[in-house]
């Protein structure tokens, strides 16, 4: 029996499957869960306000219903409200292992907090180092399912959402996430690819909403590069740990998202990109720099709870398409 270890967001989760641990991304659990609504609504009931935001108390009750007793709160580089979230959480006799991604992705900072955190888990770093190559095995088929997607009009941009999104945690379990993905390769690779499709960007957290790659397709759209989730999957080509963790983009300043969302978004012969903004997250801020610096038509969508899209965003993005078939 592994120990889970509950994660809030990426973490070089190297070092936990060097430990034996078992990483268990609260984000997917929540999610995925068949009632993330009333997650929502139990959080609210232990005391968390209506107006924050809906992935902190989702993350709270998913930890708190699967028993986990034991966190790694990324104090920098992710959100901040995750600091108020680990003290209710350690209040409640959860341990709190803090991890700091360094603002200016400093790589002796990040050296020290991946060699801290090896601390913490009783693994040496070599150990650590070691599980690079056996995750970057597990990175790879969710990487080649990306590429199914935007290359060869195989797969479908919410595949390459799921599998890439899943690269947080492995589903626990790298060996079998690598298999899965593998056949789902070969199920993929009997397709025809599908008819020309209106290509879009997906940048920003993950969507809360659970249709809103399925509504884009009913339209004749496919989004064709989920900015956030394949950061999950690591998909560039790396040497050590610090080079992978300074790479990823997501936890430091939005000037490299931006950068990688531009250079993607071009290569990938992206027509619109849609920019997510989740209610009550202070990354909604960053929409102007996007918009300012991402030389594309933008449509900004914002959400707050789990459900479907409501007849307004519908809406919005059917006139977004329109005005990009235009
Ligand atoms: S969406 Fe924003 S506010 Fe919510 S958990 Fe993520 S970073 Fe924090």
């Amino acid at each position: 029996m592994h120990d889970e270890v509950g994660l809030t967001t990426t973490v070089p989760v190297e070092v936990l499957f060097a430990a034996n641990c078992r990483p268990v991304d609260l984000n997917n659990i929540f999610v995925t869960a068949d009632d993330p609504a009333s997650m929502i609504a139990s959080a609210e009931e232990a005391g968390f306000p209506r107006n924050i935001c809906a992935w902190v108390k989702g993350i709270y009750t998913a930890a708190r219903r699967a028993g986990i007793r034991r966190v790694i709160a990324v104090v920098q580089g992710d959100c901040s409200n995750t600091h108020a979230l680990m003290e209710i959480l350690e209040s409640e006799g959860v341990e709190v292992v803090d991890f700091a991604y360094p603002y200016k992705r400093d790589a002796k900072l990040l050296n020290e907090q991946i060699d801290r955190l090896c601390s913490i888990f009783g693994v040496r770093r070599a150990e650590a180092e070691a599980q690079k190559e056996r995750l970057d095995a597990a990175r790879k088929p969710a990487l080649e399912i990306d590429r199914l997607c935007w290359q060869e009009g195989l797969a479908t941009g919410e595949e390459a959402h799921l599998w890439t999104v899943s690269s947080s945690d492995f589903n626990g379990d790298p060996d079998a996430f690598a298999l899965e993905a593998e056949d789902e390769i070969v199920e993929i690779l009997c397709r025809e690819p599908q008819k020309k499709m209106l290509r879009l960007g997906y940048a920003g957290v993950p969507p809360i909403v659970s249709d809103l790659y399925a509504f884009l397709r009913s339209l004749g759209a496919e989004v064709v590069f989920n900015e956030v989730q394949r950061q999950f999957a690591m998909p560039y080509e790396t040497s050590d740990l610090v080079e992978q963790y300074t790479r990823y983009t997501y936890p430091y300043d939005v000037f490299h998202r931006i950068d990688d969302i531009i250079a993607e978004c071009r290569h990938r012969s992206v027509a619109g990109l849609i920019h997510y903004v989740q209610s009550f997250c202070f990354r909604q801020i960053q929409d102007r720099l996007i918009r300012e610096r991402v030389d594309l038509p933008i449509l900004t969508l914002e959400f707050d709870r789990p459900g479907r899209l409501d007849a307004s965003a519908k809406t919005r993005i059917e006139t977004f398409l329109e005005v990009l078939r235009g």
